[in-house]
């Protein structure tokens, strides 16, 4: 069953109390779908106990929602088995265990390649794992547009190389990666992939085996369920061989004062009590988004990208960052205006009821390599419309009248 977008935007509760407000910062977080909401509040008011812990009828409820929504985050994935998905706090903390389980096992040497598009938290955490290791960390460079560079793909993706973490979305440019030549390249050499979908995974459900990666990371904040959950999908050999993460209660097969022995994925990477409640509210989210028609989410989102483009080019001085065609990106639009710092146009924004983020976007390396310091950002998601353009548009003329 598909659903109509026409209708989406009452559909989340913050947005249908709020009918004057122009959302336009969901690739930093998305608003929360009601059903979600609802799941979250079912859950707490009925299933709540710890998981794989008890023995009593409302603890096996917990654990039975709780294995549900793994359940249910793997027919999102399209992943072969639930026990390829591993619930963490988010996609930062997915893409840090990967850093440390599957990066503790390359030596000095072994490259890990990057780009420099990544968020910091698929930049950071790889220059650590240098620091600890000596791995080499490579980087793919990027166009004008912001998009990878692949031309020298051959010389990055050699026989040293044992992976590639990029991610599948800029959420700075929107530009998508071209994800079917990394992984050509990478599968040459036997080197994994990683893909950062935490901006991806926004914009429908995913197929990580038609994709050929071996992991891939996300955060229920931007899929509109509740924040503090993430997923990380892991191919089922490779976590099999890695040790764990973090360590404590539920991720043992059995402690000794001697030594311990780890469980199977994918209890083994969740030490301690899991989001719970977080993930049942992230698997009515994802849910939800399985039962949308992506075809016409996209066209709609497209066309709002146009329309935005369209009106910000009429915009004199101002300069955008991205790709040209909305084909090769996400609804994400950043800009700068020469001489006008983004934190003051922002705060001028809210004063219209628009809600746009200014400033790095957590993405340093990628903001340098295009010759900025810091931009405005206005996301598009599939509960936007054609008045929160028209809003921008009109709040930015504002903007420009008062800020020069
Ligand atoms: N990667 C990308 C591309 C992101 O946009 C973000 C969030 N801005 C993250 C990773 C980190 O996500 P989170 O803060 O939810 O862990």
């Amino acid at each position: 069953m598909s659903v109509a977008p026409a209708s989406l935007r009452d559909e989340f509760p913050l947005l249908a109390a709020a009918p004057q407000l122009h959302y336009l910062d969901s690739a930093a977080t998305a608003q929360i779908h009601r059903l979600a909401l609802d799941a979250v509040v079912c859950h707490e008011t009925t299933c709540r106990a710890n998981v794989s812990r008890g023995t009593y009828r409302l603890a096996e409820a917990a654990d039975l929602a709780y294995e549900q929504a793994r359940q249910t985050a793997a027919r999102f994935l399209n992943a072969s088995s639930a026990d390829e998905v591993i619930f963490t706090s988010g996609a930062t903390a997915a893409l840090n265990l990967v850093a440390h389980s599957f990066g503790g096992t390359l030596k000095a040497g072994d490259r890990v390649l990057i780009s420099v598009a990544e968020h910091h938290s698929n930049f950071v955490p790889w220059q650590m794992l240098r620091e600890r290791t000596g791995i080499e960390l490579a980087l793919i460079p990027v166009l004008a547009s912001g998009q990878l560079d692949l031309a020298h793909l051959s010389e990055l993706i050699d026989s040293n190389c044992r992976l590639v973490a990029v991610t599948q979305c800029s959420n700075v440019t929107g530009a998508w990666t071209d994800v079917a030549t990394l992984v050509a390249a990478a599968r040459k050499v036997g080197a994994k992939v990683l893909l950062d979908g935490a901006q991806g995974a926004q914009h429908g459900p995913q197929d990580v085996r038609a994709l050929g990666i071996d992991f891939y990371a996300f955060s229920g904040h931007k899929c509109f369920g509740p924040g503090g959950v993430g997923v990380l999908w892991g191919r089922g050999e490779l976590l099999a061989a890695m040790p764990p993460f973090l360590t404590g209660g539920g991720m043992i097969a059995e402690v000794t004062p001697a030594e311990t022995t780890w469980a199977p994925p994918p209890q083994r990477f969740e030490a301690g009590t899991p989001p719970i409640a977080q993930a049942v509210g992230l698997a009515a989210a994802l849910e939800w988004m399985m039962s949308l028609d992506w075809l016409q989410i996209h066209a709609r989102e497209n066309r709002l990208c146009e329309l935005l483009i369209e009106g910000l080019q009429r915009i004199p001085g101002l300069r955008l960052l991205g790709p040209e065609a909305s084909a090769e990106r996400a609804p994400i639009v950043s800009f700068e205006i020469p001489g006008l710092h983004p934190h003051d146009i922002c705060q001028v924004l809210d004063a219209h009821n628009l809600a746009l983020r200014g400033g790095h976007h957590c993405a340093q390396p990628l903001l340098a390599a295009l010759g900025a310091e810091v931009c405005t950002r206005a996301s598009i998601a599939l509960y936007s419309d054609e008045a929160d353009i028209e809003a921008l548009l009109d709040g930015l003329r504002f903007a420009l009248q008062e800020l020069t």
